[in-house]
């Protein structure tokens, strides 16, 4: 712990940490350290570990990096944390994001934006670009982020770290600030794979708080890492050939391709031609979603209160218009329109519809095939700035991840070399719902 928090202040700089619990951090190891003396240790026992500023603790502040939940301290610990401390983790701190989870770049935080430890010029992906940059630069042993639409596994493939969205409904939810609660997850950060794995074993399950979490039982992930079989995977023509696909990111994709070819792997290339339907769905489906959750911030029950209101109406008036960023509100003000009683079946239905046609491609193409693998972004890291005024080319860099999460199956992304500036490139791994162990299986043969 004394590691870390000196890591932490000379890395300062890169504006990972929100808040740094070094008192209780330095407590709770103490404490472990009896528990290790006596043989009673958890099998976390020291693991240093931060949470994304979406995740509720106990008596520590949640801001969601949003203006509009300043001051919110939680009254209880989210599931998924509780069961790391329950097992003897440390937490550390709480992670830098974009506000509510939506962003691409960390650059939509009240907190600030978040810089790449490779090149502090450009952005560390997001929206978990805290907990991406804080297992980069080694200021955590691991770190939790949320991702809805791929904020895990961008800003892992942006930094050059291993990132996992589990299956929909794997980790409870349940103290997790929602973004849209029918594609949110919590997922790992790490450096390597068997860390990744023994976290995520000890977050997921049952939980009686999120009546969606799912009851299969949890295999120990992180003691089946052994992959021996030849396996049958496929490659989206769609997302290899796209026009919007870097150079250097095509030709490591392919290559790891070719020697899977090479070591006896069947694999094949298919078509997914609704490739250019995954982001209209995910972003009218989340938007929708998000207006709904975030109806909740009213200047009553949470965190930040307009001081300038006359009455009610301006009380609810104002502490939104000031406590939202601007990014929070344009989606906001999209799902509200998606809803809306006019435009509901033009575009919610329809949407839904879709969600189901590329749920259903996706579940088939991985009954016949083990694995699915494709770039997780189109481009490696870019420059602060470059998309700030342009919301659409922001959308696109979400272009590969957001299949897996509009189908809820889980996927990782893995380190895979580095473009000619230097900057990580990532690869992506797809499989069918509840099968991490083979994930984690496959991405430790690759790493
Ligand atoms: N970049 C995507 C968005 O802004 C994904 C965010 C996420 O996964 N939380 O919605």
């Amino acid at each position: 712990v004394k590691y870390y928090l000196s890591k932490i202040e000379t890395k300062a700089q890169l504006n990972a940490f929100v808040e740094v619990y070094s008192q209780s951090a330095l407590e709770q190891a103490a404490a472990i350290d009896e528990k290790i003396a006596a043989g009673k240790a958890g099998k976390l026992a020291g693991m240093v570990i931060g949470i994304k500023d979406v995740l509720c603790y106990n008596e520590h502040e949640s801001n969601a990096s949003s203006k509009i939940l300043e001051g919110f301290e939680s009254q209880f610990t989210g599931t998924a944390v509780q069961r790391l401390i329950d097992e003897d983790a440390i937490i550390i701190g709480r992670l830098n994001c974009d506000e509510f989870g939506m962003g691409s770049s960390n650059e939509n935080s009240v907190h600030g934006k978040v810089l790449n430890a490779i090149d502090e010029t450009r952005v560390p992906g997001g929206s978990s670009g805290g907990s991406a940059v804080a297992v980069q630069a080694n200021l955590c042993t691991v770190s939790l982020g949320t991702d809805t639409g791929g904020s895990v596994r961008q800003p892992a493939a942006f930094t050059g770290v291993i990132g996992i969205k589990p299956t929909y409904s794997r980790v409870s939810r349940f103290g997790l600030i929602a973004y849209a609660s029918s594609f949110d997850t919590i997922g790992v950060f790490s450096n390597n794979v068997k860390d990744n794995a023994l976290v995520l074993e000890t977050m997921a399950g049952p939980d009686d708080y999120d009546s969606t979490s799912s009851r299969k039982p949890v295999p120990a992930y992180s003691k089946l890492l052994h992959f021996d079989k030849p396996a049958k995977i496929a490659y989206l023509k769609e997302t290899v050939h796209s026009e919007a696909l870097q150079p250097e990111i095509k030709a490591n994709t392919l290559n790891v391709l070719e020697k899977l070819k090479e070591e006896g792997h069947k694999v094949e290339e298919v078509n997914f031609p609704l490739l250019d339907y995954v982001l209209p769905t995910y972003y009218i489906l989340t938007t929708a979603e998000a207006s709904s959750n975030l109806s909740r911030f009213d200047g009553v029950k949470y965190g930040y209160r307009t001081p300038n209101a006359h009455n009610l109406e301006s009380m609810y008036k104002l502490t939104r218009s000031e406590g939202f960023g601007e990014e929070v509100k344009r989606r906001i003000m999209l799902g509200t329109f998606v809803l809306s009683a006019s435009y509901y079946d033009a575009y919610f239905t329809k949407a839904q519809k879709v969600r189901k046609l590329i749920k259903d491609y996706t579940e088939d193409l991985l009954t016949k095939y083990d694995y699915i693998v494709l770039p997780t972004t189109p481009s490696t890291a870019f420059k602060f700035g470059e998309h700030s005024n342009d919301p659409v080319a922001m959308y696109l860099e979400d272009l590969f991840t957001v299949q897996a999460s509009v189908s809820g199956v889980p996927s990782i992304s893995i380190p895979n070399g580095k473009d000619d500036k230097g900057l990580p490139i990532g690869l992506q791994i797809m499989t069918n719902s509840f099968k991490e162990a083979e994930l984690y299986a496959f991405a430790n043969y690759l790493t």
